[in-house]
Parts: structure tokens; C-alpha cells; sequence
């Protein structure tokens, strides 16, 4: 109980009903789910199996589990599950998946595939293209989120446009389950529905989990909170902790209001705030607090901090992005040399991805070295994606868009038009891809050269399958790579050797992490993982991971402000701080500007030591350069703990010329009249 204060033990220790931690940001709530998982294991004498806690990234789930490794021996924590909602959904299904009409290895659909599949079933009701794909896709995820059957939605489709993308919900359910696929949604979808039908199911998990936590409990959905409310029954032995000022997915379902609702469907629940800070200096605080206040409130909370007072928040006005890009980099190299930190102990934080690319250029410039989270990651690489697909084929060979993907990659000479006849035989006799070429019917709708040419790769693919589980699986997926002479299609398929050979060595990579995670035992059973298990494990990182990936390196940090949710650094730039990119313009334009503060009290609070926001006097778009506006925010920052720097033209040159501290001072007192 090292480190905890009087409020933050008593959450700890406190099992006597159903508990909700509802604090301000740097108060210690995830501390305290971590510290309360080692008092369940050691003093309550819980076992670790029976132990459940939740998180919303990957990265958070690690450093959980870090963090629990500290506090309890390796063999006091086996069993014990610390895992992303996604994560723990996969592991419900992938156990009852019989239940579920599912068979084993079945697919989880990627963005990519999901949007390939709502193309193809689109198409038909989209006769001029289908620009429409982002829009379906978010309709019906906002629909399986809330929980909202198929039926639901044709029945209660108000206009002709809902009711057609109704009607793509229908068959894209569908369609899915003909493909044994679930995707990002069913991974927690399909366990509530599983539970609200059988009973005897539930009872088994709500016996195996006898206690359960979540972190960023006010980013829970429909679903989530229904998958919450299931598995602990009536038991009702759980701890949840959350910040309702820190509410940023409500545009993936998040309901905030959950945190109100806890207390209707648990009249025992006792709420315990957190008021102490232990991240920021005051006047980051304060500008947080500030800065929040201008949101309406249901919960009261406060928050301080005893670091002392701090510096000043810093903002910094540029004349174009990139002064802007040009003047962080700058800053960190000067900052770091002066304060012997290290390149890690700077994170920079915008709204959204493509805010980076400027960036990255002037760190490079400056050879500052620097991690971006969600940027390119590792398993968006074509070279990855080729094998992850043969490998989904490997686990389930009616996964239609992993064969699509693999069938000409390397080259077999299989054209369009067989592949169309293929398609059309498949889906009269309503199999997969893979089944058809199988099936003797095929031969009266394509040549025998042809039949052959799939043929010759269904028969390479099964023995392939085979030898994957007959003998050692990474051993035979390494000789399908071989088999495949994929290296030389790289070489064949990139600018130069050199990149071909750095293709192939993630190749390699990937492979790599696959036995990695063949070795290491299920969390659950203490059996070795099958072949199976471990790639629905990586396809599933893979999803996850697209937001978040790990670096423990000594570089500067990168990420959008949804990513850097959770975190903590030294020193915090948040740049692009101007009206269209935070707040977003289609926020102002949905009128959603709540949203957008919480985003930036949550950016805020991720500093510990300093704050520094930039924005850009003029920024390019669409080829020209426009005027910006100052973000609305920057004037709700409280005044007496903000400089400006840049907003006159004379004092940012000044600035330039100024090397020695009492120069700033006076620069400062001027800008302060
Ligand atoms: P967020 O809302 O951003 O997720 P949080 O409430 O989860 O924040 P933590 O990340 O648990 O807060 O804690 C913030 C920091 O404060 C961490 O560095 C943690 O180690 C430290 N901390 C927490 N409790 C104490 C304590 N009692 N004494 C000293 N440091 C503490
Ligand atoms: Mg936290």
C-alpha cells in the first residue's frame, strides 16, 4: 500500500459492494485498479483466475500488467486476466464459439475487409459509386454498439436512406456468418448475446469471474456496459474508475451518462473521488480546470496538486505550419540540451493523424528521433497484410477476402474473369470461395486450364493447413513463405533491392511473433496456445494495435490526443491549437464542442512538468494558404498562468534575439501590460 493515499486506500480496500472511482485526471484511478488487483490476490486470497480487470488499449493492458508484476510474484498472477474489452470478448467467443454457431478459426474482419464487403454489398443499391462506404460503415456500427438487431433497424428506419443501409445491416450480417467472421463490434456483440440467451453459459463465466475492474469506465457503450452488467450478476463485485470530463469516443458509442446510470441498477454502489493529483504542476492544473469548466457538469469534482506553482503554459504562434513544425523541433532539441532530459520526456499531441507528416520531416531535419503511434504501423505494411492473409486461410479457409487477397500474390495467372465465375458459383451454391474450387460442379462453368490453375493452389493451401497442424506450425508456415518464393515477388514488386529485403525481413517479424505467442501459455488454461488461437491473437493485435504501438526507446512521442489518453509526460507540445482542427470542424459544424474540450482538458493533463501549445498564423489546405483562427480554447485558458509568444510580430522577433533570461523577463513584463 506504498504511495496511496488515505481516499486512494480506502478504494483499494473497499469490497463490501459495488465501487465507483470518479476523479479527475492524474488521481491515481488506474493506480488504484492496479494496487486493488494485488490486495484481491494477496490479502483477500482471491485467485488470481478469478480476477478480471479491463482496459480500453492494448498499451494500457501492458503496462497493467507491468505494473501488477511488481506488486505480485509471476506464480500469484497466473490466471490472472488484465485485458482490452475487445480482448476479453475474443477469449468468450473463441471458447463458446460452438454455442455461437461459429466453427473454430473464425475470422476477425479488419477495416479494410468490412469496408471491401460493404463495397460489394453496397453496389447494388449505390448505382453511382459508392462514396458512401465511411457512412454504412459507422450506421452500422453505431447500431450493433447500441445493441440494435438487424430487424430493429429496417423497422425503424425513418427515411429511404436508413432503410437502405438497413437493409446492407442485414445482409452483412449475413454475409459475415457464411464467412465464419465476426468483426471489431461482434467481439463484444456477440458475448452479450450469448448471455441474454443462455443462462447456463453466463452462469459459467460469472463463477469463473468473481471479481472484475475497468479502467476509463466513461468510455463504455451500450454494449459494454451490458457486458459489464452480465458478467458480474448479482454478485455485482467489481470496481470501476472513470472521469467523465475524459468522455472522447461518444462518435464510437461512448455514453458518459453510464457513470450516472451505475447508480440506478446498483443502489448499493458506493462512489469514493479522488481529489489529489499526482502528475501536474498547479498551473496545468488550473488551465485543465479552467478550461473544463466551461462544460456543463454532473458530477462536482476537484482536483489540486502540491507540485508547486510551475512554469507558465506557453503558447506560440507561428507564421505558417511549418514555423510551426520547424519551432518544436527546435524547441526540444535547445530544451533537452539545456535540461539534460531525455528525447522520450516529449510527447507532441495533435487532432489527427495528418498533422504529423510536417513533423516528422523536421525531426528528421533535426535527427531528433521520434515514435509515432497509429501512424504506418507494421501490420498495414502490404508484405504483412499478404501473409496475415494467408494465414486467416490457414485458420479458416472461408475467409473470401484473405483468398482474394492471396490467390494472384505471387502471380498464378488466375484473371478476373475466371475469379467472376468462381464468385458467381460461389454464392448460388452459398460457400465459400475456397469450398467452390473444391466442389465438382465448378468444371461445367470454367475450362479445365483454369480449374486447374485454383485447384493446384486449394490442394498447395490444405497441405499447407495440414502440416501446420500435424507438425510444427511455425516451422511449416515458414516453409509456405519459401514454397512461395515470396522474396523474390518482393524484389520483383519494389523500388530496389534494399526495400525488397526490408519487406522481407518483416515478413520475418511477423512470423516471429507468431512464435512468440504459440510459446507463451493461455491465460486461462495454462495449455500451450494452438495455431489457431495465436493468429486470431495477432489478427486481432493487429486491429489494436493500428492505434497504439509499443516503443520503449528513447524517442519523442508522437500521437493524436485520442491515443495519448491514460499517458503521462514531462513535457507536453499540443500543436495545431486553431479553430477547424481543435475543435474539429465537423464538430463546430455539429455543433459537438463539448466533445472537443474534453479532448483538449484531456491533451492538457497529460503534462507533468510544462505545457506548450502552437498554432499556425496561415496554414495551407487544398493548395492555398488561408488565415487561420486562434482555437476558442486558447481563450479559456486562464490569463495570469499563460504567455503568448508570436501574436506580434516585434516580440517574436525579439524573442529570436533573446538568449539570456532577464531579456525574456522583460519581454514577458511588456507582453504582461
Ligand atoms: P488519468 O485520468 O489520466 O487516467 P489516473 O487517475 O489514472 O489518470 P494514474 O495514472 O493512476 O492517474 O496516476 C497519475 C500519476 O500519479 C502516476 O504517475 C502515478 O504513479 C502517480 N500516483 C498515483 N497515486 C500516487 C500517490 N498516492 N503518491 C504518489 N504518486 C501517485
Ligand atoms: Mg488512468
Amino acid at each position: 500500500m506504498r504511495r496511496l493515499n488515505p481516499r486512494q486506500e480506502e478504494a483499494v480496500k473497499y469490497i463490501d459492494s459495488p465501487l465507483l472511482v470518479l476523479a479527475g485526471a492524474g488521481s491515481g484511478k488506474t493506480s488504484v485498479i492496479t494496487q486493488k488487483i494485488a490486495y484481491l490476490i494477496k490479502t483477500c486470497g482471491l485467485k488470481a483466475k478469478h480476477v478480471v480487470a479491463v482496459t480500453f488499449t492494448n498499451k494500457a493492458a501492458r503496462e497493467m500488467k507491468e505494473r501488477v508484476g511488481q506488486l505480485v510474484s509471476g506464480k500469484e498472477a497466473r490466471g490472472l486476466t488484465v485485458s482490452t474489452f475487445h480482448n476479453l470478448g475474443l477469449n468468450i467467443i473463441r471458447r463458446e464459439h460452438k454455442t455461437l454457431g461459429y466453427k473454430p478459426g473464425f475470422s476477425i474482419f479488419d477495416d479494410q475487409d468490412v469496408k471491401a464487403l460493404i463495397k460489394e454489398l453496397g453496389e447494388k443499391y449505390y448505382s453511382e459509386g459508392m462514396d458512401k462506404i465511411d457512412l454504412i460503415q459507422h450506421t452500422i456500427s453505431n447500431w450493433k454498439n447500441d445493441l440494435i438487431t438487424t430487424d430493429q433497424a429496417i423497422s425503424h428506419a425513418k427515411d429511404e436512406e436508413t432503410e437502405v443501409i438497413a437493409t446492407i445491416y442485414q445482409h452483412y450480417v449475413r454475409t459475415l456468418k457464411a464467412y465464419n467472421a465476426v468483426d471489431f463490434d461482434d467481439l463484444i456483440l456477440l458475448p452479450v448475446k450469448l448471455f441474454s440467451e443462455n443462462p447456463t453459459v453466463l452462469d459459467k463465466w460469472q463463477n469463473k469471474i468473481r471479481y472484475l475492474l475497468v479502467d476509463e469506465y466513461q468510455d463504455t457503450n451500450a454494449s459494454q456496459y451490458l457486458l459489464v452488467k452480465q458478467l458480474v450478476g448479482t454478485r455485482a463485485a467489481f470496481t470501476v474508475v472513470g472521469d467523465d470530463d475524459q468522455s472522447i469516443y461518444a462518435w464510437r458509442g461512448a455514453r458518459p451518462e453510464n457513470l450516472a446510470l451505475l447508480k440506478d441498477d446498483y443502489p448499493t454502489l458506493n462512489v469514493i473521488k479522488l481529489e489529489q493529483n499526482y502528475r501536474s504542476t498547479s498551473r496545468i492544473l488550473k488551465a485543465a480546470n479552467t478550461v473544463i469548466a466551461n462544460n456543463p457538469h454532473v458530477f462536482e469534482k476537484r482536483l489540486w496538486s502540491d507540485f508547486g506553482m510551475g512554469d507558465e503554459i506557453r503558447v506560440v504562434r507561428c507564421r505558417n505550419e511549418e514555423v510551426e513544425a520547424e519551432r518544436v523541433a527546435a524547441e526540444i532539441i535547445t530544451h533537452k540540451l539545456k535540461h539534460e532530459t531525455k528525447f522520450k520526456d516529449y510527447a507532441i499531441l495533435y487532432r489527427g493523424n495528418h498533422q504529423a507528416k510536417l513533423l516528422e520531416l523536421k525531426l528528421q531535419h533535426h535527427q531528433i528521433p521520434y515514435f509515432i503511434s497509429g501512424g504506418t504501423s507494421f501490420f498495414s505494411r502490404s508484405e504483412v497484410k499478404d501473409i496475415m492473409a494467408y494465414l486467416r486461410l490457414i485458420i479458416n479457409p472461408d475467409d473470401d477476402n484473405a483468398f482474394l487477397r492471396v490467390i494472384n500474390v505471387p502471380r498464378r495467372e488466375i484473371g478476373p474473369t475466371t475469379l467472376e465465375k468462381l464468385g458467381n458459383y460461389a454464392s448460388q451454391r452459398h460457400i465459400s470461395l475456397f469450398a467452390a474450387c473444391n466442389e465438382f460442379g465448378l468444371s461445367t462453368h470454367l475450362d479445365e486450364r483454369f480449374l486447374e490453375k485454383l485447384q493446384r493452389f486449394t490442394h498447395w493451401m490444405q497441405k499447407i493447413t495440414q502440416q501446420c497442424h500435424q507438425e510444427d506450425p511455425v516451422t511449416a508456415i515458414k516453409d509456405m513463405v519459401h514454397d512461395l518464393d515470396y522474396q523474390n515477388w518482393l524484389r520483383q514488386n519494389s523500388s530496389s533491392d534494399s526495400v525488397a529485403d526490408k519487406r522481407m525481413s518483416n515478413v520475418w517479424t511477423l512470423v516471429e511473433s507468431l512464435e512468440k505467442s504459440l510459446k507463451v501459455a493461455d491465460e486461462e488454461d495454462d495449455v500451450e496456445t494452438d495455431i489457431k488461437t495465436a493468429i486470431g491473437k495477432l489478427v486481432l493485435r493487429d486491429m489494436l494495435e493500428r492505434q497504439e504501438q509499443e516503443d520503449d526507446s528513447d524517442r519523442v512521442q508522437l500521437m493524436t490526443l485520442h491515443a495519448s489518453k491514460g499517458l503521462e509526460y514531462p513535457y507536453v507540445f499540443m500543436i495545431g491549437m486553431e479553430e477547424d482542427l481543435l475543435p474539429h470542424r465537423s464538430s463546430i459544424e455539429e455543433n459537438n464542442i463539448e466533445e472537443e474540450r474534453r479532448l483538449t482538458y484531456v491533451g492538457i493533463t497529460r503534462a507533468r512538468k510544462a505545457l506548450t501549445m502552437t498554432l499556425a498564423g496561415q496554414r495551407k489546405q487544398f493548395g492555398e494558404q488561408i488565415e487561420t483562427t486562434p482555437s476558442r480554447f486558447l481563450e479559456e485558458l486562464p490569463i495570469e498562468d499563460v504567455i503568448r509568444i508570436g501574436f506580434g510580430e516585434e516580440v517574436s522577433q525579439e524573442i529570436k534575439q533573446a538568449t539570456g533570461k532577464d531579456a525574456l523577463a522583460s519581454i514577458r513584463n511588456r507582453i504582461n501590460k
